[in-house]
Parts: structure tokens; C-alpha cells; sequence
């Protein structure tokens, strides 16, 4: 039987982060990662932005080239799922039958789109945007496209209407809630957004709600709302969200709630498994200690880095300032901490200038900036958002004041 000393379930982001830090920092144990998607690892953020777009081609997305892996001796094991999880043997158990066994085991398998459950969802024409074949897949039908509905206002939903209007498609995006980015940012930038998509000839229809899809044959036809509109549509996106893949390792007892949670050090409740990226849910300081799934590259990253360090003799408990960003048309939002639970947003700078920030608050202090081609305060607002300084929101909204002169300034 196959045994590794760190075994990296997720050739995703997160994973593949473990493993390179794990080498730059002379770990000399056996390594391998098992992936069920063919592909040595990716990045994702692409997928809806310019791999989506054709920009860049698909080894130019790739973490490291193929050869890495093999000079870091890092065994790659794709195509193949974890299915069980032996945790008293540290063994698990993969799709083809192999049982492998571990040191460590690390849990990195992100998440799977959350699916439409509607009538119609299983029309060919219905994509969804979470691997490089959901996107290979969209862009063979392209061609063939005119109408494409997207389904869900969130990020992945926008940036893919995004390029398909570059495409040229009749685009249609449906949001059941009443603005754009509701659930991750305050209301300026939605209606911000709202507008941008909308001078792009995208027709952004909310409070709207998704009754069934319509077909000929097998093929996607029309999208009916809950009003009894049918919004013609020869493809359909759907981005509502992920579900984060956890089953077996819930299945073997790992406490679980939304996703499998682990504690500062990624540690999960069973012996010598962590998990990290989207699938771990972790109890964040920037989240007002909640416990929370965070799904963006920086926290995959990080968490990796956390579990390196474990690894190899150094306890650094996971405390990273979230960060994330999202390209829609000539804009590049950047943000910076967590906004949920602010009681107050500043506008620093013109929405119409197309070049502003959206500054959240919590009792007087900075607990997360979303920065709209406005590289300076992102960078420069970290600090802020780190310390949760006090500021005023007179001076957080005077834009020539640098926000790195109102961190020195500022009462932590
Ligand atoms: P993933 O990268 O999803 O990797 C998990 C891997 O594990 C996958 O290959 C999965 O198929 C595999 N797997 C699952 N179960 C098993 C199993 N049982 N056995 C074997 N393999 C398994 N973040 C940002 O910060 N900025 C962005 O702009 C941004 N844009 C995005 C755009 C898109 C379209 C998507 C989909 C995501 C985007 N994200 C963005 C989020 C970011 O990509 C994720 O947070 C990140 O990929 C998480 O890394 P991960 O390793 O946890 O999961």
C-alpha cells in the first residue's frame, strides 16, 4: 500500500499552495496530492474573467508548470476522488479502489457550484463556472449563442455577464434579492454595479425569481420567472454559490457545520487531518470572531501557509487580513477585510468618476474597504482594517488625504 507523509486531498489553490510551501520550506517527507479534476492545478479566479474570455490560454493559468511537481517530488494523483476517509487507519480510500495511507492527512477540496433544483435544470445549455471543463464547455456552445440568462448577481455571475458582452450576447441577469453583490457588499457598490452592467447593455432584472427553465427537445430555450415571463434564452450561467465538498470527511465524523471546522491551526476534530480553503470553516477575527467559510484565493492560500508551518515545527495560528478582488469590463475592484456587520459606509471619491472607495464601519472603526480602480487606498487601507483603527468618517472621505497618514494618525 501507497504511503505519503502529508497527503493533500484537492488539487486546487489551497493544495497546491501546501505543497510548495511545504518544499520551500525543506520539508523532506513524501508528498502527494489527489485531484479528481485531470488537470495539474489551476487558478480558478480566471475561469470568469480572461480564460472565460480567451486572453489567456489555459498554461498560462496553471500555478506551476507541469514539470514542477515532478522536480519538487511532489506526486500528483489525478483523476481520482477521495471517497473514504479511515481515520483510525489514516488511511483513505480513492474512485479506482486504492487505499492510501498517511502522516498527515490535509482536506483541500473546495466546493461544488450550488444547483438549480428547478424544473428544467438539467437542459443541456444550463453551465455552471467551477472548472476549466465547465468553462471549455460554455465556450464550444459560444459560437452558437446569442441570448445567455445568468443567473445570480453575485461575483462569478457579474464578471461572467461581463465577458459575454464583450462577446456580444444578448445578456439577461436574474438576482433573486433586491441588489447586486447583496450578501458581500453595502448598497453604493451594488447600485454602482448595477449601472456599470446595466451602460453595458446588460439587462439586470432583480427582485426576480426563477420559476422553472424552458426546453425544446433537451435544449435550453427560455428562462420563466415567478411573474410568468419567459426570458428567451439559448444558454444559461448559473452562479448561486458553492456547497462545500466535505462528505466523506463528515462521513468519518469530522465536526462539520457550513464546511468542516478546524481551529487556528486548521486542525480538524479527527487526528492528523486539517482542512483548508473553501471547504474550512474556521472562526475569523475579522468576522467578529464568527465562524465562517471564506472562498478567495488569499484565504486558501494562507491557510496553506498556516498548515506548512505546522508541518514543519512552527505554530502560526491562522489571522490574515481577507482579501479579494474582481475584474468587470475596464474595472478592478480590490477589497480588503470583511464587511458583514457594519453599521456605517463612507463613500471616499465619486462613483461617477469611476474611481472611489467604499469604506465599512463598525463602531467607528475600519473593518473593510472595497476599492474600485483606486489601487492606492486598497493598499494603503490594510493597515487600517488590521488595526480596526478609529477614524473619523469626515477624514476617511477626504480623498486628499492619504489613508496611510490617517493610520499613523489614528487611536487604535
Ligand atoms: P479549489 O481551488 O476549488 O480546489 C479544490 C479541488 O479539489 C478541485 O479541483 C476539486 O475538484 C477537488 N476535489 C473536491 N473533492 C475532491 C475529492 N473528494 N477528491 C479529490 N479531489 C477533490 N477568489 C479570489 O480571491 N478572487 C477572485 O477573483 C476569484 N474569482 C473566482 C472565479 C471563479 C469562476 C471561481 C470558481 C472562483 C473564484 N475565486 C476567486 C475563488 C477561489 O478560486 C477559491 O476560493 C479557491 O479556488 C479555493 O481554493 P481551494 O483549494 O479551497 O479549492
Amino acid at each position: 500500500m501507497a504511503r505519503f507523509d502529508v497527503l493533500i486531498v484537492g488539487a486546487g489553490h489551497a493544495g497546491a499552495q501546501l505543497a510548495i510551501t511545504l518544499r520551500q520550506r525543506k520539508f523532506e517527507g513524501t508528498i502527494a496530492i489527489v485531484g479528481d479534476e485531470p488537470e495539474p492545478p489551476y487558478e480558478r479566479p480566471p475561469l470568469s474573467k480572461d480564460y472565460l474570455s480567451g486572453e489567456k490560454s489555459f498554461e498560462r493559468i496553471l500555478i506551476r508548470p507541469a514539470s514542477f511537481w515532478k522536480e519538487r517530488h511532489v506526486e500528483m494523483l489525478l483523476g481520482r476522488r477521495a471517497e473514504r476517509v479511515l481515520s483510525s487507519q489514516n488511511q483513505i480510500e480513492l474512485s479506482d479502489g486504492s487505499v492510501i495511507e498517511y502522516g498527515s492527512l490535509v482536506w483541500a477540496t473546495g466546493g461544488s457550484p450550488r444547483k438549480l433544483s428547478c424544473p428544467g435544470h438539467d437542459f443541456s445549455g444550463v453551465h455552471y463556472v467551477r472548472t476549466r471543463a465547465d468553462v471549455d464547455r460554455i465556450k464550444l456552445e459560444l459560437p452558437d449563442v446569442r441570448k445567455v440568462v445568468v443567473i445570480g448577481g453575485g461575483y462569478i455571475g457579474l464578471e461572467a455577464a461581463a465577458v459575454l458582452r464583450k462577446f456580444e450576447k444578448e445578456v439577461t441577469l436574474v438576482e433573486a434579492l433586491d441588489r447586486v453583490l447583496a450578501r458581500v457588499a453595502g448598497e453604493p457598490l451594488s447600485r454602482f454595479y448595477e449601472s456599470e452592467h446595466t451602460s453595458h447593455d446588460v439587462n439586470v432584472r432583480l427582485s426576480t425569481q426563477v420559476e422553472c427553465l424552458e426546453g425544446k427537445g433537451d435544449r435550453i430555450v427560455g428562462v420563466r420567472l415567478a411573474s410568468g415571463e419567459v426570458i428567451a434564452a439559448d444558454m444559461v450561467i448559473v452562479g448561486i454559490g458553492i456547497v462545500p465538498a466535505t462528505e466523506a470527511l463528515i462521513a468519518a465524523g469530522a465536526q462539520a457545520g457550513n464546511g468542516v471546522l478546524v481551529d487556528d491551526l486548521c486542525r480538524t476534530s479527527l487526528p492528523d487531518i486539517f482542512a483548508i480553503g473553501d471547504c474550512a470553516a474556521h472562526s475569523n477575527r475579522f468576522a467578529q470572531g464568527n465562524t465562517i467559510r471564506l472562498e478567495s484565493v488569499q484565504n486558501a492560500n494562507d491557510q496553506a501557509t498556516t498548515v506548512a508551518k505546522y508541518l514543519t515545527g512552527e505554530s502560526h495560528p491562522y489571522d490574515a487580513v481577507p482579501w479579494f478582488w474582481s475584474n468587470q469590463y475596464d474595472l478592478k475592484l480590490q477589497t480588503v477585510g470583511l464587511s458583514t456587520g457594519y453599521d456605517q459606509t463612507v463613500l471616499r471619491g465619486d462613483p461617477a468618476s469611476r474611481s472611489f472607495s467604499l469604506i465599512y464601519l463598525r463602531e467607528g472603526r475600519v473593518i473593510a474597504l472595497d476599492c474600485v480602480n483606486v489601487a492606492r487606498d486598497y493598499v494603503q487601507g490594510k493597515a487600517l482594517v488590521s488595526g480596526g483603527i478609529v477614524v473619523s468618517a469626515e477624514m476617511l472621505a477626504d480623498v486628499s488625504a492619504p489613508l496611510k497618514e490617517l493610520a499613523a494618525a489614528a487611536v487604535a
